[in-house]
């Protein structure tokens, strides 16, 4: 999975990634199916031990286009997880006491504690997307963003929080049939905002604000992944693959009892 992870310091075109590639699955849906399903589970079983060990942090960022699948993804990738442990955050359009704040204030209040993962529905990076895109703010106040994200990534991982991130890339002919298909089906219709015909014309912006933002802060304390997404199960392999690899090399360990395991079993039985 290593192919979609922006290297730090190399040159990144967005459009050298195929939202509709498969990798090594082309024609083996079904073996990516199953792929999933073992990350998956693993992800369920390394999760146990993260909360019990009650140690390190992670932070898993989302960030997509709309219909991009950000929803499905964490839906599907976190299926079985333990919900104690595991929260996810929806940023949306900032309130007026967000605003008046910096913009990671808000951010920073939802990253994980220890033991636990949480999940950014959209994050931080739209203060460097759709803030660019719609002129928000003037643009030399975002372009220093870049880096004020890389130093805000930096002491989260040094304090020790893992990140990762995620693109959920998919092409415009798909958002297309996603948008009818949540039009078509009427449990699908509350999906669907009249805004999101209006961000689908900024199509292209959107893209340039994603490129720069990818290259600019895919670090090694907190690097992006490019997931091509046109296909779901494909998507869905390419980021539990990448969690579960990143959870194992934590070396997590459940906590040592701290009671004698034998004398409680009798004590248990004498009682
Ligand atoms: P779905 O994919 O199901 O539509 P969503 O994540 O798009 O879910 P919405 O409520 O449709 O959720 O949209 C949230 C909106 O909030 C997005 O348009 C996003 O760009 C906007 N938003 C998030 N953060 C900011 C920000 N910092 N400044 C301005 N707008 C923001
Ligand atoms: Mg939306």
């Amino acid at each position: 999975m290593d192919r979609y992870r922006i290297r730090p310091g190399k040159k990144f075109k967005l459009d050298e990634f195929s939202p509709d590639e498969t990798g090594d699955f082309e024609g083996k849906k079904q073996k990516g199916i199953e792929k999933f399903e073992t990350f998956r589970s693993e992800i369920d079983k390394l999760q146990e031990v993260m909360y019990s060990e009650n140690k390190h942090r992670l932070l898993i960022v989302f960030q997509a286009m709309d219909g991009g699948g950000k929803d499905g993804t964490i839906r599907a990738v976190f299926d079985g997880v333990n919900p104690q442990g595991v929260k996810v955050a929806s940023f949306k359009t900032p309130s007026a006491e967000e605003l008046s704040h910096d913009y990671l204030w808000r951010i920073h209040a939802k990253t994980p504690k220890k033991g636990e993962i949480v999940i950014f529905n959209r994050s931080h990076y739209e203060d460097v997307l759709v803030v660019r895109v719609h002129n928000l703010v003037p643009k030399d106040v975002w372009k220093k963003r870049y880096q004020q994200i890389n130093n805000f990534e930096k002491q989260l991982a040094e304090e020790g929080t893992t990140i990762l991130k995620f693109f959920l890339h998919i092409s415009l002919d798909e958002q297309k049939e996603r948008f009818m298909e949540r039009l078509d089906v009427p449990e699908k219709n509350w999906k669907f905002n009249a805004g999101d015909l209006e961000e689908r014309k900024l199509w292209s912006e959107y893209m340039k604000a994603f490129e720069e933002a990818i290259a600019k802060t895919s670090t090694e304390w907190a690097p992006w992944y490019v997931v091509p997404a046109n296909r779901n199960w494909f998507r869905n392999m390419v980021v539990s693959s990448v969690i579960a690899e990143t959870m194992k090399s934590l070396k997590m360990e459940y906590p040592k009892p701290d009671i004698d395991v034998d004398l409680m079993k009798k004590l248990l039985a004498d009682s």
